[in-house]
């Protein structure tokens, strides 16, 4: 941990918002993976036992007493960070944790699903191969009325046809200054390449691989 001996912190135990018990939040986060560990609270004993040792220190309210995190398990957490956030009532804790931080075993005490979205693919490069697995499951399992179906029954040919004049389409949408054409017919046309590419074989990893070599 940081070393804090005699340490003065930027914002003092008494600058702080205390929750009607007279504790404060802290959310702790793992300081290289930024993965949030934990929530306790601390009292004022319990953030200047943190501050002067470089330990977390907590105040427990099932037990009622300080608590320095680690001191049964071994799994200590030296302070690296402490920031309080915009209205001053919750600290965030970065740690170097030793071991886990949750009694349970679990690396985080983070893990009791209560609700869960679908997931947002954060890489936009990512539709390529769901969109290619799509037209390959066409090709696998016709589907009545799809248009890719249509490309594949008509064969080659139709499907190379369709790649040159989408071809076209994007030199003729690139003369006009709107910009949203262009952003139509370059996906029109990658879509068809990629019909083309399932046709003949062809997979994104083999591109990319030959991108990346050249
Ligand atoms: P430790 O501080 O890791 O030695 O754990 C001492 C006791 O504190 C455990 O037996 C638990 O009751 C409690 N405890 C430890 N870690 C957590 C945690 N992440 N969340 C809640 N309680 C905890
Ligand atoms: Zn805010
Ligand atoms: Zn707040
Ligand atoms: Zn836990």
């Amino acid at each position: 941990g940081i070393k804090m001996d005699n340490f003065d912190p930027a914002i003092s135990w008494e600058n702080l918002k205390k929750n009607s018990d007279g504790l404060i939040p802290v959310i702790v986060q793992d300081y290289t993976t930024n993965d949030v560990l934990m929530c306790a609270y601390m009292n004022e004993e319990a953030f200047h036992a943190t501050i002067n040792c470089g330990k977390m220190t907590y105040y427990s309210r099932s037990r009622q007493e300080l608590w320095m995190k680690g001191e049964t398990s071994g799994h200590i957490q030296y302070v690296k960070e402490l920031t309080a956030d915009c209205d001053f009532d919750t600290i965030l804790a970065k740690v170097s944790q030793v071991g886990v931080a949750c009694h349970t075993g679990n690396p985080s005490c983070f893990f009791n699903e209560i609700v869960k979205k679908e997931y947002i693919e954060k890489n936009p490069l990512k539709v390529f191969e769901t969109v290619y697995n799509i037209i390959e499951d066409r090709k696998n399992n016709p589907k009545e009325g799809s248009y890719t179906n249509y490309l594949f029954d008509k064969g080659i040919d139709k499907i190379l046809k369709k790649v040159g004049e989408e071809c076209t389409e994007i030199v003729i949408a690139a003369k006009n200054p709107d910009p949203e054409e262009i952003k139509y017919e370059i996906s029109d046309f990658l879509y068809h390449v990629m019909v083309l590419m399932v046709e003949k074989g062809v997979t994104w990893e083999e591109i990319t691989q030959e991108l990346a070599q050249r």
